[in-house]
C-alpha cells in the first residue's frame, strides 16, 4: 500500500529523471513546428480557408489548401487530407485499394500488419466484404527478425514480377516489439527501390507523426497514411484520415475516394476546417507532451518493476508505450485508473468485453473529447497473458501525470504494488 505522499515522491522522482531527455523533446518539437508554419506562411492560410462548404465542394479552397499544407509539413508532392476518410483503417484500404490491380502482389514488410487490415486484405475467413483478395490481389508477408526488418528475406520476394507494393508499418501497433525508425525505413525502401525502381513502398503511418523530425516520405517512401484523431489532428480534428507521398500515386487514390473520373476534384465539408488547420498547428506540441507522458509513466511503471516498452529512455518512433502486468487484476486496474482520472466519463467504470472480431476479451479506456480519438490518453488491452496494456496518448503532459497518480492510488488499493 502506498501514502499519496510516497505517489507523489514517486512521480516526482521520475520526472526528474527525465530532464535531459525532456529537453532533446522540446528541441524536436521547435523543429517540427517550424515545419509547420513555414507550410501555413507558404501557402499563405487565411480565414476564409476555415469556411464550411456544401454539395459537391467544387472549388473548395479550405479542403485543397489544408492538403497542400500536409504535403508540404510531411515534404511530399501531394496530399489527400479528408474527413470523409472515416478512420485510419479506411484510410489505409483506400490507398491498398487504389494503389493495387487484380493480379497484383501486395508484401507485408514488417510481418503480420494491424489487426483490422487482415480483412481488408481477406486474411479471415469472411466471404463477400469485397476484400483484396476478393478482388484478385495476392499477399506476401515477411516476418519481423529480431523486431527489424528482415531485408533479405523482403528483396527475395521481390523476384516475382508482380509484386507492386511493399507496405510497413512503423508503429508497434499493439503488439510487444519495437517500433521501425524513420531511418530504418528509409534505408528499406532505398533497398527495395534498386532492386525494383517500380515498386510502391507504402508505410502505415499511425501514431508515428511528429515523433521524429523526419516522416517516412522525407527518406524516400513513396506513400504514407495516417489518421487525423492520432498525431496529425493535434487533439482537435473532430475526425478523417491522410494519405500523403507521390503525386501520381496519391491522385490513383482520390479516384478510389470519390470516382474514377472525378478523384479529389469533389467533397464538402459542412463543419469547416477550422478545426484541422488548429489541430495540425497544435499536433508538434500536443506529440511531445503524449511523448512526455508515455516516457513518464514507462519510468513510473520500471521503478516499481513492471516489465515496460520501450525503455524509459529508449529511441520511440511512435506514441505508444506498453506495460506488463503479469496478471489480469493489474491490468484491469490500470485501464480503470486512466478512465477515472479522464475529462470525459470519469465515472464510468469499464470491463473487459468480448469485442467483435477479437480472440480474446478486451478493455479499453477513453475519456475523450473526441470519440475515439487515441491522441487522447486513452489505454487498452486485450486480456490474455502476459497481460500487457497498451497506452497512448495525452493532448497535456500534466493530464497524463494526473492520470499516473490516480492509476497508482487505485492499484495500490487493490494491493496490486
Ligand atoms: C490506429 C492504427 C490503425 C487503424 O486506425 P483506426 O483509426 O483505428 O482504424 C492502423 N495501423 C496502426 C499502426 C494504428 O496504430
Amino acid at each position: 500500500m502506498m501514502t499519496n505522499t510516497q505517489i507523489s515522491a514517486l512521480l516526482d522522482g521520475a520526472r526528474q529523471k527525465l530532464t535531459q531527455r525532456f529537453l532533446a523533446l522540446e528541441a524536436m518539437e521547435q523543429e517540427n513546428f517550424s515545419r509547420v508554419m513555414d507550410a501555413f506562411r507558404a501557402e499563405r492560410v487565411a480565414v476564409r480557408h476555415f469556411a464550411p462548404t456544401s454539395g459537391y465542394g467544387y472549388g473548395d479552397d479550405g479542403r485543397d489548401v489544408l492538403e497542400r499544407v500536409f504535403a508540404r509539413v510531411f515534404g511530399c508532392e501531394d496530399a489527400l487530407v479528408r474527413p470523409a476518410i472515416a478512420s485510419g483503417t479506411h484510410a489505409l484500404a483506400l490507398c491498398l485499394f487504389g494503389l493495387l490491380r487484380p493480379g497484383d502482389i501486395l508484401v507485408a514488410g514488417s510481418g503480420k500488419p494491424y489487426d483490422t487490415l487482415e480483412s481488408v486484405i481477406g486474411l479471415t475467413d469472411e466471404v463477400g466484404q469485397g476484400s483484396l483478395r476478393e478482388f484478385g490481389v495476392e499477399y506476401r508477408q515477411v516476418d519481423l527478425n529480431k523486431d527489424d526488418v528482415d531485408l533479405d528475406a523482403l528483396l527475395l520476394t521481390l523476384e516475382e514480377p508482380r509484386v507492386k507494393v511493399v507496405a510497413l508499418q512503423r508503429s508497434r501497433g499493439y503488439d510487444w516489439r519495437a517500433s521501425l525508425s524513420v531511418a530504418r525505413l528509409g534505408e528499406v525502401a532505398a533497398a527495395v527501390h534498386q532492386r525494383r525502381p517500380d515498386v510502391i513502398v507504402m508505410v502505415d503511418n499511425c501514431y508515428g507523426e511528429f515523433v521524429k523530425t523526419q516522416e517516412p516520405t522525407h527518406v524516400g517512401c513513396d506513400i504514407m497514411v495516417g489518421s487525423l484523431i492520432k498525431n496529425p489532428g493535434g487533439g482537435l480534428a473532430p475526425t478523417g484520415g491522410y494519405i500523403a507521398g507521390r503525386g501520381d500515386l496519391v491522385e490513383k487514390c482520390a479516384y478510389r475516394l470519390t470516382s474514377p473520373g472525378i478523384g479529389r476534384e469533389v467533397g464538402s465539408y459542412m463543419g469547416g476546417y477550422d478545426r484541422f488547420y488548429q489541430g495540425l498547428f497544435l499536433a508538434p506540441h500536443v506529440v511531445t507532451e503524449a511523448l512526455k507522458g508515455a516516457m513518464l509513466t514507462s519510468q513510473v511503471f520500471s521503478a516499481l518493476g513492471f516489465a515496460v516498452s520501450p525503455q524509459p529512455e529508449e529511441e520511440r518512433n511512435d506514441i505508444i508505450q506498453a506495460i506488463q502486468f503479469g496478471n489480469a487484476e493489474g491490468l484491469i486496474a490500470f485501464c480503470q485508473g486512466i478512465q477515472y482520472a479522464s475529462p470525459v466519463d470519469s465515472h464510468v467504470t469499464p470491463e473487459p468485453w468480448a469485442m467483435p472480431g477479437y480472440q480474446d476479451q478486451v478493455i479499453m479506456a477513453a475519456g475523450t473529447f473526441v470519440s475515439g480519438a487515441s491522441i487522447e490518453l486513452s489505454a487498452d488491452a486485450p486480456i490474455r497473458a502476459p497481460y500487457i496494456g497498451y497506452m497512448q496518448g495525452g493532448l497535456t503532459f500534466s493530464h497524463v501525470r494526473y492520470a499516473l497518480g490516480h492509476v497508482l492510488e487505485h492499484m495500490s488499493q487493490k494491493g496490486l504494488i
